[in-house]
């Protein structure tokens, strides 16, 4: 759902280290699919202090996530005998400390409150005058869940409103608690200070191999940083729900991995975002099979966003709205080449 930001990223690191691989611009080759069938390996990062799902719960977001690839895209997925569970501490303490130093410095601390939201503005500029849309219907996209209102129909108070309802929103975490009574993100007394829930430490995670097709976690990720975010992202207060990246160990030559704390919690910011709508747990389940399924169709035929089109898994739901996005899906509706955007190898998933 970020693959945007993912190349926005490359291109800041491209500027930083010009002499790397990132300057050739290589990208993954879209994968040969034999017999129209794929059997992901998954791994499961667990967090002790988030929400927890049992094999049997994960086991339905794979089935959910494997109807979906089948109706919309034809391709069978074998789900795996095995899910491997690992301690998120682990895997990220490792991260943390191979992270190189342009990456840390493209991620903004509002655990601390000392992001620099000027430079968040500029850059949230610059995505809305590129936008194909005009201004005045991004500006009608957003304002249903802006919690600071448009001043005037021109970018830059458009582009404060998003910043200020991104702020407030990226602090709630700080505040919001878990069920053990300490920050949904924040220090806990006794556990280590991981970067656990920052997008660009999770497409570094990735990038530096990792043993999986599919990842599942329920860490929240939610963060902001230093390069061309979407508004589509910003308003949500930077939550990614999940990602397509390249793994150089990955039998598809990219991973997805998905977030599945936005289905299962109840916290009033992601009621708010779901526009008050509450999920049983087969519903929850279910919706985040739906998000998987969308990862795999940017890796399994590398196909984009087909805005214009509510039939299709690839066009990217509003805010966290998951009821109102999975019942407008028509696979009839949008085949494969339907438009640009679902023509397989429209987008690219860069390597770096
Ligand atoms: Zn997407």
């Amino acid at each position: 759902m970020r693959l945007q930001t993912t190349a926005a990223v490359l291109l800041a690191a491209a500027v930083l280290v010009p002499d790397t691989a990132l300057a050739e611009k290589k990208s993954v080759a879209l994968p040969e699919i034999a017999n129209g069938t794929v059997a992901p390996r998954v791994v499961y990062l667990e967090n002790p202090r988030f929400p927890p799902f049992t094999t049997e719960g994960l086991r339905q977001v794979l089935s959910a996530a494997a109807g979906l690839v089948k109706d919309h895209f034809g391709i069978k997925v074998v789900l795996p005998k095995q899910i491997d569970v690992r301690p998120i501490d682990k895997v990220f303490a490792e991260l943390a400390r191979r992270a190189p130093r342009w990456l840390k410095r493209k991620v903004g601390d509002f655990r601390n409150d000392r992001v620099d939201w000027n430079a968040v503005r500029k850059n949230l500029i610059k995505q809305i005058e590129k936008q194909k849309d005009p201004l005045e219907k991004q500006i009608a996209f957003a304002r249903p869940y802006l919690s600071t209102p448009v001043q005037r129909a021109e970018v830059a108070s458009f582009a404060r409103a998003v910043a200020a309802t991104f702020r407030d929103r990226l602090a709630h975490w700080t505040t919001a608690t878990l069920a053990d009574g300490h920050p949904i993100i924040g220090r806990v007394p006794g556990r280590p200070d991981l970067p656990l829930n920052e997008y660009m430490y999770w497409i570094l995670l990735t990038r530096n191999g990792f043993p999986a097709e599919i990842i599942l976690t329920n860490q929240l990720v939610a963060s902001v940083e230093y390069i061309p975010t979407p508004v589509h992202t910003s308003i949500r207060g930077g939550i990614s729900g999940g990602a397509t990246e390249y793994n150089p160990d990955s039998k598809l030559g990219s991973s997805v991995w998905v977030s599945l704390f936005p289905y299962v919690s109840d916290d009033p910011q992601i009621v708010a975002l779901r526009r008050g709508d509450r999920y049983s747990r087969a519903q929850a389940l279910a919706y985040a099979g739906a998000m998987l399924a969308h990862e795999m169709g940017h890796q399994l035929l590398h196909v984009g966003h087909p805005w214009s089109n509510p039939a299709c898994v690839m066009r990217p739901a509003e805010v966290l709205d998951f009821a109102a996005w999975v019942k407008k899906f028509d696979a009839a509706g949008c085949r494969l080449g339907s438009s640009a955007a679902m023509k397989p190898g429209a987008i690219r998933i860069p390597v770096w």
